[in-house]
């Protein structure tokens, strides 16, 4: 198998740095060999991104001009839908379609934030004087860091490329060690759209080493990073020593809630997908439940059935539901949660094993699992556990769900269920989430704004102001007669 090269600055290369392996969750067979990034590298590519954002060709692109270069990155993306599907399975283990989803998302995304540049304004802030003119205009903020995480890497390095491009600047992606295949994909199509070298470059390696060298680097003028909360305060604080703008999205723990009154049916088709679809390896995951007590046992009754039905199985044969996990390291991580719930009382109504299929047993699978009989301050209902594990609890009285609901460091996503849209709009203000799903789960909206409350995040991805996140605010004065300045009396 030839190294798979990194791509600096518009060159193609090996890697300088450690020796990285990508495998396929599904079996652990190896998907490609690389050298990671080296410090120099992570050097060279910041030093020639700086160069090339400062670039007549690429500061005096006009916005439609950097737009119709998102558009062709959209176009060849979709072209590639299927391959890229695949190679976003192969990369971590999701079913494919799923990552036909990303891969359509990540199209989407690119045409988004083409159109978003298009039709950028400045503003004209009124004078506060007749021989002024004021403007604010929004600039470019340099070079910037753009660190993802393994769960869904075409999406949510889209979500940061395009709009970073689009503001102007110049990006470095720093891709999931488990998941850099699609990251270096994706620099091949913006290449072949027309992006001029240096512009982009996608560095993989250690977070620890090639990230931190990458955010540390003083020409790195904003970090845009998704992932765990852990690590998003480390990269928060070397962000506060340079001064500089970090956007972070970070985990979740995030509740749903289902009203007396909901549609059984629909509640627990919902619920199923919102925390087991993509084995629950999801930041919005819903995974904690709160019924309401008079519904408590034809949903989980729903609920168990429904679960029972999902379809393990290899995640490139259609019609199964669930892959395997990432790893056998983040199952291991997920049965220790399943170990610690039982310590905690808690019960177990299905799944909390491996499954037994031989078909299975070369990968990181675990069957999807519900559990009862824990209280919400429970550590497997306040802890991220990032696998298939649902806590389902009940409940009577409304103001100490709200109460449970918010209990949480946590506050990026809620969903909620009940016939009774008044109610649910008077919930969503009250739950500390910044997002809030009403008889659905994890939809998304490229226009629409995400990001979380409390350690879930800071700052917005998404939307039309998406774009600005990346951008600087200059206001300019023009006297349009001769002034003199004069000191006030
Ligand atoms: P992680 O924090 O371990 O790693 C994320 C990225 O950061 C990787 O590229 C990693 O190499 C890099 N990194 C790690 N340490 C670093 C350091 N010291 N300096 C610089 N970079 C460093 O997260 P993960 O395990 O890859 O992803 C799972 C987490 O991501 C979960 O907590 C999940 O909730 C979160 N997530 C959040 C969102 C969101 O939009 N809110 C979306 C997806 C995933």
């Amino acid at each position: 198998m030839s190294l798979q090269k990194i791509f600096v600055a518009g060159v193609w290369r090996e890697g300088r740095g450690e020796p990285l392996m990508t495998t396929f969750p599904a079996d652990g067979s190896i998907n490609a060999e690389l050298r990671a990034a080296s410090i120099e590298d992570v050097e060279e590519a910041v030093a020639l991104a700086d160069q090339a954002w400062r670039q007549p060709a690429w500061r005096t692109l006009l916005p439609h001009q950097r737009a119709a270069i998102l558009h062709r990155v959209s176009d060849l993306i979709a072209a590639q839908q299927e391959e890229l599907a695949e190679l976003q399975t192969r990369d971590n283990g999701k079913p494919l379609a799923e990552t036909r989803g990303l891969v359509a998302s990540a199209a989407a995304t690119a045409r988004y934030f083409a159109a978003v540049c298009e039709v950028q304004e400045g503003e004209i802030p009124p004078a506060r004087s007749q021989q002024l003119i004021t403007l604010s205009r929004y600039e470019p903020l340099g070079v910037v860091a753009a660190i993802t995480p393994w769960n869904s890497p075409i999406a949510s390095e889209m979500q940061k490329i395009a709009p970073a491009l689009a503001a102007g600047n110049a990006v470095i992606v720093k891709p999931a060690e488990a998941t850099p295949l699609l990251a270096l994909k994706l620099a091949e199509i913006f290449a072949e759209a027309g992006l001029p070298p240096g512009l982009l470059s996608v560095l993989p390696g250690k977070g620890s080493v090639i990230g931190d060298a990458l955010v540390r680097h003083p020409l790195i003028k904003k970090i845009s990073f998704t992932g765990g909360t852990k690590t998003g305060r480390a990269l928060a604080h070397i962000a506060a020593e340079k001064l500089i703008p970090a956007s972070l999205e970070l985990g979740g723990k995030s509740p749903t809630i289902v009203l007396a009154d909901a549609d059984i049916e629909q509640a627990a088709r919902g619920i199923c997908y919102g925390i087991f679809s993509s084995g629950g390896q999801a930041c919005i995951a819903g995974s904690r439940l709160f019924v309401h007590r008079s519904v408590w046992q034809p949903l989980m009754d729903r609920l168990l059935s429904l679960t029972r039905q999902l379809r393990l199985g290899h995640p490139l044969m259609p019609g199964n539901h669930i892959g395997p996990l990432i790893s056998h390291a983040q199952r291991q991580q997920v049965m220790d949660y399943v170990a610690l719930a039982r310590e905690e009382g808690g019960e177990i109504l299905c799944g909390g094993e491996i499954p037994a299929d031989p078909a299975l047993a070369a990968g990181s699978w675990f069957q999807p699992t519900i559990i009862t009989g824990l209280d919400n301050r429970a550590r497997v209902c306040q802890e991220e556990i990032f696998g298939p594990v649902l806590v389902a609890m009940p409940f009577d009285d409304e103001s100490a769900l709200i109460a449970d609901a918010n209990h949480s460091i946590f506050g990026l996503a809620a969903g909620i269920w009940t016939r009774d849209s008044g109610r649910a709009l008077q919930l969503a203000e009250q739950l500390e989430v910044g997002t809030v799903w009403i008889n659905t789960y994890k939809v998304f909206a490229i226009s629409t704004p995400f990001g979380g409350y409390k350690q879930s995040g800071l700052g917005r991805e998404k939307g039309l102001q998406g774009i600005k996140a990346w951008m600087q605010q200059k206001s300019i004065y023009l006297a349009t007669t001769p002034t003199i300045n004069r000191w006030s009396d």
